[in-house]
């Protein structure tokens, strides 16, 4: 078991004996999709649901997400399943709004070096301490992830997250090359949680069971997984997301890889 000294972050497993799971759609769709994926959340004694309300879409012609909407639907739902909420924020003038209704914050691989959006929303969180789950750039080093983090320490906020998510490499067989790597480097460069994204590195469902399973064997405190009802019709992302009874088989199998470790998937 690591010995790496244990960082408070409230609300999440931080290097303890927990492996916090953000699950939820890519896209926030309307209240039935969203909630039926938090009642299975809920249902499987996970804490956290995540979901896009604005997207940051390859193709401005894509479904872009449906804004505060979006939001309204995930707080509604969030109470209603005992819930806590985690949702991307991609532009500066959207920190107020998201964190009047979520309870994290997530920057995206696209705004990874985004230092004034950083920068804002460490001073706009200083007080609050809203969790920020901030994912690696698709092409960043480590090193440049953790120096990107310091603009939301120095402004103020340290319940950081960090994120693999993937990079981009010559492969083409996945969506992005997963690096596993970054879970035991982060673990010995830095005191911050790292969480793996397995659903945005696979591209493909039948990827995701074997990335995550790689990734609480490799020590990672926290997944995130993409859940959706009816995947063949998500408005983005659907040959990723895993629909909800496949999920649920998944953390039974990652509960059980997890006890190995002495650790709880929550
Ligand atoms: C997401 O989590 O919905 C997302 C867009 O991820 P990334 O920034 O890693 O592409
Ligand atoms: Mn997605």
């Amino acid at each position: 078991m690591s010995s790496a000294p244990v960082s408070k972050i409230p609300d999440l497993g931080a290097r303890t004996d927990e492996i916090t799971i953000f699950a939820g759609p890519c896209s926030v769709e309307s209240v039935e999709q969203f909630n039926e994926v938090a009642e299975c959340v809920a249902s499987l004694g996970l804490h956290w649901i995540r979901g896009g309300a604005f997207k940051p879409r390859t193709n401005p012609h894509s479904f872009q997400g449906l804004g505060e909407e979006a939001l309204q639907i995930m707080q509604a739902g969030s109470v209603k399943y005992g819930l806590k909420t985690l949702t991307e924020v991609m532009d500066s003038e959207h920190i107020d709004l998201v964190s009047a209704y979520c309870d994290g914050i997530q920057v995206g691989a696209r705004n990874f070096q985004n230092f004034s959006l950083l920068k804002n929303i460490g001073a706009k969180t200083a007080v609050s301490k809203k969790m920020v789950l901030f994912k690696r750039g698709f092409a960043g080093t480590i090193a440049e992830w953790l120096s990107a983090t310091e603009y939301l320490t120095l402004a103020g906020n340290d319940n950081i997250v960090l994120c693999e998510r993937g990079l981009r490499t010559f492969e083409t067989a996945t969506r992005f090359t997963l690096d596993i790597s970054a879970v035991p480097v982060i673990h010995k460069q830095s005191l911050f949680p790292i969480c793996v994204d397995v659903s945005h590195p696979a591209g493909q469902r039948d990827l995701v069971p074997s990335l995550a399973r790689a990734a609480v064997a490799a020590g990672a405190d926290s997944i995130m997984i993409e859940v959706h009802p009816n995947p063949p019709e998500a408005l983005s992302d659907g040959p990723q997301q895993l629909t909800p009874a496949q999920f649920a088989d998944l953390v039974g199998e990652l509960r059980e890889i997890a006890a190995v470790f002495g650790k709880k998937i929550v």
